[in-house]
């Protein structure tokens, strides 16, 4: 018995930081709140499919390497499934299951004509060369081009993917299809059928939601102090967009740790200096650690790194009035529980990181109807369906008095649960 005990709260432990349980928790919970019957649970606590490939690629070398890929598609009642591809050593089945969950609440939350998908490779990119990389994303994209095209499943970049990956898959694909298909995928190159504005359309659905919830607690984003976890495609230019706004961005960090600088941070400089895979503290002597950063004084806190930072070991310390998070699941459930119940306003993933697939819809629909919207015609779009979005999800918490992120699960079932039902699925 004595044994058992610390491998009981092992296991305890390991559940709480456990994304794929954690999500399904939060929709039970949603479904449960709105009066859906059971067998809806069922049917959206796992994707309804889900494809493990093994890629084959001829590495510098000369030798033959095989990888492990996955793409999972949440729930297709709505329309085609979509999300990002992730390329990263730690992709496991049980994680793109959960983000692909996550991707049909984003899609719900802002309401576009779709389910979510997500897919990844288990590898690092940070050790390939072009070569290599492009070997990878063409073999993965023969691997599962049975399950996905433009009206099926529709691929984006995610975590260590970006445009030029984009064009590699899509090429692919219309190899495969003998038919130039750009929208197949987004987050492409503009003159392949991109988006103007994709690149930082995360950036600036995180930019819209700390706007609107800066004006629910009275906070003026001019002069405002931001502390910003993670400096990467999200991080870096949400950081950008802020100090453009007037706010003083404090603190910055990446995966080797933080700077902080109580007067604010000389965000174009670290721009400048930062490389691809959003690194640029390793050019400073004086730097904080990623927990300290979490701790600071500031008024409002952008985790926009990876998951589980926020936890119930930190979370009574978190100074900040605003916690919004650009990444996908950076707090834990119980840490959750911990914010809210200090009156801290937590705008979750689901609601703040649904700029990027948004413009991805955009990028689908200009390349679906073949004509192609300014920069600032894509802008006010995406102003309209986050402020839209926000207003819904915060409304639902206040109405029926739950915290927003489970007012943001129970806007984000809705849709799919009825569509399933109209389908006669359940
Ligand atoms: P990225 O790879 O461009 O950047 C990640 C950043 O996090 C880098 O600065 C990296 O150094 C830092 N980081 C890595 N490990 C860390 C650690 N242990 N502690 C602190 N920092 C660490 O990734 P991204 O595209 O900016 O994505 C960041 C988060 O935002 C992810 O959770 C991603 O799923 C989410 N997100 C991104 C997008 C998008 O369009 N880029 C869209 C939706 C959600």
């Amino acid at each position: 018995m004595v044994a058992d005990k610390p491998t009981d709260t092992a296991n305890e432990q390991n559940d709480k930081l456990d994304v794929l349980k954690s999500t399904q928790t939060v929709v039970k919970k949603a479904l449960d709140k709105l009066g859906y019957p059971d067998e809806v649970y069922e049917l959206m606590k796992e994707p309804v499919r889900m494809m493990t490939v093994r890629i084959p690629v001829r590495m510098d070398n000369d030798k033959i390497k095989i990888f492990t890929g996955y793409r999972a598609q949440h729930n297709d009642a709505v329309g085609p499934t979509k999300g990002g591809v992730r390329f990263h050593p730690n992709v496991s089945e049980k994680e793109v299951k959960a983000l692909s969950i996550w991707m049909s609440l984003k899609a719900g939350i802002v309401d576009l004509p779709y389910g979510g998908g997500k897919g990844g490779i288990v590898c690092d990119p940070r050790e390939m060369s072009f070569r290599e990389l492009e070997g990878v994303s063409r073999g993965y994209v023969r691997a599962i081009s049975q399950i996905v095209g433009p009206t099926k499943d529709i691929p984006a970049p995610d975590v260590f993917t970006n445009s030029q990956i984009m064009a590699w898959m899509m090429d692919e694909y219309s190899r495969i299809d003998e038919f130039n298909n750009p929208g197949f995928i987004t987050g492409k190159p503009l003159v392949l059928g991109g988006s103007h504005g994709r690149e930082t359309a995360t950036a600036k659905g995180v930019t819209i939601c700390i706007e609107e919830a800066a004006k629910k607690k009275g906070i003026n984003v001019e002069g405002a102090r931001v502390v910003v976890q993670g400096f990467g495609n999200a991080g870096s230019f949400l950081a950008k967009f802020m100090h453009d706004r007037g706010a003083k961005v404090i603190g910055i960090s990446d995966a080797y740790g933080g700077l902080h600088d109580p007067d604010g941070l000389d965000i174009d400089y670290l721009l400048d200096r930062r490389d691809s895979f959003g690194t640029v503290t390793n050019l400073f002597k004086n730097t904080i650690t990623n927990e300290e950063l979490l701790e600071l004084d500031c008024d409002i806190l952008v985790p926009a790194a990876i998951e589980n930072q926020i936890t119930e070991d930190n979370a009574h310390n978190v100074k900040a009035t605003i916690v919004v998070e650009a990444a996908n699941g950076p707090t834990t459930l119980d840490a959750t529980r911990i914010l809210s119940e200090r009156g801290i306003l937590l705008v979750p993933d689901v609601l703040a990181s649904s700029g990027g697939v948004t413009v991805s819809y955009f990028e689908w629909v200009q390349n679906n109807q073949g004509y192609y919207w300014t920069e600032d015609e894509v802008e006010e779009k995406l102003q309209k369906v986050i402020v839209k979005g926000f207003d819904n999800v915060y409304r639902t918490a206040e109405t029926r008095r739950v915290d927003m992120r489970l007012a943001a699960y129970m806007v984000g079932v809705r849709k799919m649960a009825e569509a399933s039902r109209f389908r006669g699925w359940i």
